[in-house]
């Protein structure tokens, strides 16, 4: 007789297809299967318990089953779990609407829900290619993005995306895109020389073809996937007033960014900037349930205003648009984060985390340390003196994580730049000893300790 826990493993090599992951490696490990988590904590099948040190892939903002997050699902529940936004509204999308407008950057008074950030995303765009159309301008069809920017995995949302890892197999399915570089000050000669080379790109771009560029999207402050780079300070700024000049609408993808996690509540207002347009995901709800949203200006909003017959509606949505249950919970998450008072609570948990991954950068394979709030990248590298990479074939960012988990601690990797995003909610005591875990990963995997130890 097989016990569960096998039975689990058997059902899930045989059936589920897991994203980002090489099934054939995946089948041949034993799998992590979870099966509850508490706070800041997760536990699989076997009863071990672990640090969620990347917020189940920057998501978590409370913690997991957070009392007044799962009371807010409850009571929401007890009403309807659904119902559509096609015609005719819901209480708790309403209010959530009426939230997000109240907190984003000023102009934003528009939300329109979806249910990932790349949907997200996907509709930002329809929506700046249509705002043109609408007002009888049909040469502005083109966007801009930056190098290793990530916007998400739909057609849409990957056009825009400019990783060659996850793009290149699909390019004859993608749209073309206008790429600037992404101010890396680690490997394009510090601040001052890599936010020169993007804004003279993009301000060249603009010259040349500005009136062809129906919007520019980015990732504000910090880009997640691309390795968590941090932008010189004042270059969002800079890149919103160029596009302003040339009448290019800006699109800011704070999927991963918003919500306090660079310290914040969104990251444009580390600069003051206020976007055309601007997507949420991820933390909206507490990293809860499925609800993104795209907010827009009046001004783009109003260009859709129409007599029926005029056709230019959005014609978009998808069956779980503006789902109750999830706006339910972001409501409750986004009561909780005020009364926490939560957004000026992670200056002291960031400076805090900082202190402590201080030390790492005396190691000989530790290049760059980047962090944005609690948005942490530590980039590993073959050679410190020359930043010589490590090759892909070393998997160093693979093992610094598995190490982790050994060690208590779940995160991931993007290539060699090992992530850490903590719950917002950490505590000192827990952050702590996630540190302890990041740390200790890196000197075992770099310094070939991880045989040794085992
Ligand atoms: C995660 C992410 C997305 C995609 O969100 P999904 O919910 O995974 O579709 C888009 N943009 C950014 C910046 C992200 O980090």
């Amino acid at each position: 007789m097989k016990t569960d826990d096998e039975r689990l493993v058997a059902l899930d090599k045989a059936h589920l297809w897991h994203p980002f992951t090489q099934m054939k490696e995946y089948r041949s490990g034993s799998p992590l299967i979870i099966e509850r988590g508490e706070g800041v904590m997760l536990q699989d099948v076997q009863g071990r318990r672990y640090y969620d040190g990347f917020s189940s892939v920057w998501l978590n903002v409370h913690g997991h089953q957070a009392p007044e997050l799962d009371q807010a699902l409850r009571d929401q529940l007890e009403r309807v779990a659904h119902t559509t936004l096609l015609g005719m509204a819901n209480v708790p999308a309403i209010e959530l609407a009426g939230k997000l407008a109240a907190i984003s950057p000023k102009g934003l008074n528009k939300v329109f829900y979806s249910d990932s950030g790349a949907t997200g995303v996907e509709i930002a765009i329809k929506m700046a290619f249509q705002y043109w159309r609408n007002r009888g301008d049909r040469r502005r069809t083109a966007f801009v993005t930056m190098d290793q920017a990530y916007h998400g995995d739909t057609i849409g949302a990957a056009s825009v995306g400019a990783i060659p890892l996850y793009q290149e197999v699909y390019r004859p399915l993608l749209f073309p895109a206008h790429v600037v570089p992404y101010p890396n000050s680690y490997r394009h000669g510090g601040d001052e020389a890599a936010m020169e080379a993007t804004l003279g790109a993009l301000r060249r771009l603009l010259e040349e073809r500005g009136e062809e560029i129906a919007a520019c999207i980015v990732e504000p402050i910090v880009q997640g996937a691309g390795g968590m780079l941090v932008m010189p300070a004042g270059c969002l700024r800079r890149m919103a007033e160029l596009c302003r000049e040339h009448g290019v609408l800006l699109i800011a993808d704070e999927v991963a960014t918003g919500f306090g996690r660079t310290g914040a509540m969104f990251a444009c207002d580390l600069e003051q900037v206020s976007p055309d347009l601007m997507v949420l995901g991820k933390g909206l709800t507490g990293g809860y349930l499925p609800v993104a949203a795209t907010l827009a200006t009046d001004e783009v909003y109003d260009a859709f205003d129409a007599e029926y017959e005029e056709q230019k509606t959005f014609f978009h949505g998808h069956s779980f648009t503006g789902n109750p249950l999830g706006c339910a919970v972001a409501l409750a998450s986004l009561r909780l984060m005020e009364e926490r008072r939560m957004v000026e609570g992670i200056e002291a948990k960031a400076a805090f985390v900082a202190r402590k991954l201080a030390p790492l950068k005396e190691l000989r394979h530790v290049g760059d340390i980047r962090q944005q709030g609690l948005m942490v990248g530590i980039e590993l590298v073959r050679d410190k003196a020359s930043r010589e990479p490590y090759a892909w074939a070393d998997r160093i960012g693979v093992r610094a994580t598995m190490r982790a988990r050994e060690l208590g601690m779940l995160t991931r990797p993007l290539g060699n730049v090992v992530v850490f995003m903590p719950p917002l909610c950490s505590s000192e005591e827990e952050l702590d000893a996630m540190t302890d875990i990041v740390a200790a990963s890196i000197l075992d995997v770099t310094e070939g300790k991880e045989a040794e130890r085992r």
